[in-house]
């Protein structure tokens, strides 16, 4: 299968059906701490760059071959570059509900639900989990690589926005990286943002897996323990 894969076992989704929806490293970011290597296609224009119809025969084809003892918590839009840059997404997403009642995830950069339509499409997942790594342009710069014009406070009044209208669940992912996003007074400002949000769940996460750059680093232990009295009790460190 070339969208479909899986199911991955994950700690915080158990385990997960992936569905790409774009080629492999197209995405709005180059973030200094992707685990895929640099990006190849850095770009915020929506197109059909898979068809619609090709990933929903793999999902079918998956359930129609799937064995009955193999287990499936949820279907998530992930994958190999930014899911939300398919203009399709909201076909897609409804195209899965079509096909099985399992939970559908949508993991996101956060980046294009600037956009009204973005945001009424992503509404039909049941938890959104969307990155927000920086809360000043210049931090943003620096960890996100956001291809030209992306503004974060544009990104924050859109999740806030999104927040309202959102029935479903939303963890909001921070990836903290040593020296650039990590120091105490930085890690207050995102809260104070955070705050405004109002996710259901933050998800602290620190580069582990090889990053796209060679000089990034993890947070050290003591700084992910700040990060979580901080970020207080609905915060989880993964
Ligand atoms: S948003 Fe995700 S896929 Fe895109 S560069 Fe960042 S980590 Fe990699």
């Amino acid at each position: 299968m070339k969208y479909v894969y899986g199911p991955v076992k994950s700690r915080r989704l158990g385990f997960s059906l992936g569905i790409t929806t774009v080629p492999y490293k197209v995405c709005s970011f180059d973030c200094v701490y992707c685990q895929l290597s640099k990006t190849t296609e850095k770009i915020m224009a929506r197109k059909e760059y898979v068809d619609e119809k090709d990933i929903l025969a793999e999902v079918r084809a998956f359930f129609k071959n799937k064995p009955d003892d193999l287990k499936v918590d949820c279907i998530t839009f992930s994958g190999s570059g930014e899911p939300t840059l398919n203009s399709r997404l909201g076909r897609l997403i409804k195209g899965v509900r079509e096909i099985t009642g399992i939970p559908v995830v949508l993991i996101t950069n956060s980046s294009l639900l600037v956009e009204p339509e973005v945001r009424r499409q992503a509404a039909g997942v049941d938890l959104i989990i969307p990155s927000l790594d920086a809360v000043t342009q210049d931090v943003f710069e620096e960890i996100d690589r956001p291809v030209k014009g992306s503004n974060v406070s544009k990104i924050i009044d859109s999740l806030i926005e999104f927040k309202k209208i959102f029935k479903g669940r939303m963890w909001l992912e921070i990836m903290l990286v040593r020296g650039i996003n990590d120091g105490e007074s930085y890690l207050r400002k995102i809260k104070k943002v955070v705050d405004k949000i109002k996710p259901d769940r933050v998800q602290i996460n620190s580069p582990v897996r090889p990053p796209a750059e060679k000089w990034v680093k993890p947070p050290s232990v003591a700084t992910l323990k700040k990060a979580r009295q901080i970020f207080g009790e609905n915060c989880d460190i993964v």
